[in-house]
């Protein structure tokens, strides 16, 4: 059987990735949809043969613990609106996997784990990495210290935005700038390639050169980890140009993935030549990990769940507390 997915908000991430990769999962189909735009509601039904029965308002969206066609609702709306859809979606009775960041505030993601905890339903993040082979590699290179120790990190993403009047430029929505967007990315590279979590961060913004357009959010910022084997992270993020490495420098040799964080094909190198693996759809290996797992009754594996994206949400926010106040944040 495959496990029925209403997506929840019908944007660029779900009209040209979710809903293609959709059509690829063995364990997973598109169910359902809930939008507030009637004419996307139609172009989606005839597309992809959604019956209007499963076709839910923002409103009416409750109604969905009615419909044994939906097994998993995903959300995949401005940052700001994760909590709430989650919340709801647990109410209804339904497992739920939520776009990242999952939250703006540290609070929210632990109300949004309570409500599914006392649901007794399961909570994922779209953290679609964590199923990609080149990344699955270079967490093995780091954590079983194949070139020894990783002594430094380099990890930044960031790209140049278009838009400037869209949710991501407005703090309300986003919960802040790139780093909240793809940052994220950048903090989960330097975590998992040491497998370690941060004891201490710094972090500066840089002048902005667009002030007009960056009234809101920050335009570029860096930062710095520091983790309990001694090794450090430095990392960019920018919605003002672009970059997209993970590179780990070791006590006897080097890896990297460039691009490491984007839709792929990742591309990956290690001291001793290039690295070689499947190229996958991220999005398709990431719902059907997820609902093959929910399948067979397991609980899901702690590295996409919940409690992982509230640690990254606690450390985004440490960052913005470190550049604001010029101080090392203990973590
Ligand atoms: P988008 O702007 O393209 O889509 C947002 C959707 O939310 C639209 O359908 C919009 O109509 C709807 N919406 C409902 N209420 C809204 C409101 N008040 N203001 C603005 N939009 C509203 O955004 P997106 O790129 O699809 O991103 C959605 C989520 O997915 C974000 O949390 C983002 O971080 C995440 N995302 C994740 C990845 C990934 O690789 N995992 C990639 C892209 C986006």
């Amino acid at each position: 059987r495959k496990l029925g997915i209403a997506l929840v908000g019908l944007g660029s991430y779900s009209k040209n990735q979710l809903a293609p990769a959709l059509q690829q999962t063995k364990h997973c189909r598109l169910a359902g949809i809930v939008t507030g735009t009637p004419a996307k509601a139609e172009e989606w039904m005839q597309k992809y043969n959604i019956p209007k029965a499963n076709v839910y308002e923002y409103k009416t969206f409750d109604r969905i613990a009615d419909n044994k066609d939906i097994d998993v609702i995903y959300v995949v709306l401005p940052n700001s609106m994760h909590a709430e859809f989650v919340i709801r979606a647990a109410q209804a009775g339904k497992h739920v996997i939520c776009e990242k960041p999952m939250a703006i505030t540290e609070k929210d993601c632990q109300s949004m784990i309570d409500a599914c905890k006392k649901a007794n339903k399961q909570l994922a993040i779209g953290y679609r990495l964590h199923y990609e082979p080149f990344t699955k590699e270079v967490m093995r290179l780091g954590q079983e210290k194949v070139f020894g120790q990783v002594k430094f990190i380099e990890s930044s993403d960031a790209f140049r935005i278009g838009d400037p009047t869209q949710w991501r430029m407005k703090k309300s929505m986003a919960g802040g700038g790139p780093l909240m967007d793809v940052g994220i990315y950048a903090v989960q590279g330097a975590r998992y390639v040491t497998g370690e979590e941060p004891v201490s961060v710094t972090a500066q913004f840089s002048p902005k050169t667009e002030p007009q357009k960056f009234k809101d959010v920050e335009e570029t910022l860096f930062w710095q980890f520091r983790f309990p084997s001694g090794a450090v992270s430095n990392s960019t993020t920018s919605y003002t140009a672009g970059v997209e490495r993970l590179y780990a420098s070791c006590e006897k040799g080097w890896f990297e993935l460039s691009p490491a964080f984007g839709y792929g094909p990742l591309k990956g190198r290690t001291s001793k030549g290039p690295i070689e693996q499947p190229v996958v759809n991220h999005q398709a290996m990431h719902m059907d990990g997820v609902c093959k797992d929910l399948l067979d009754g397991k609980t899901l594996p702690g590295h996409i769940t919940g409690e992982e994206g509230k640690r990254d949400v606690r450390l985004l926010q440490a960052i913005y507390r470190a550049a604001e106040t010029g101080k090392t944040i203990s973590l």
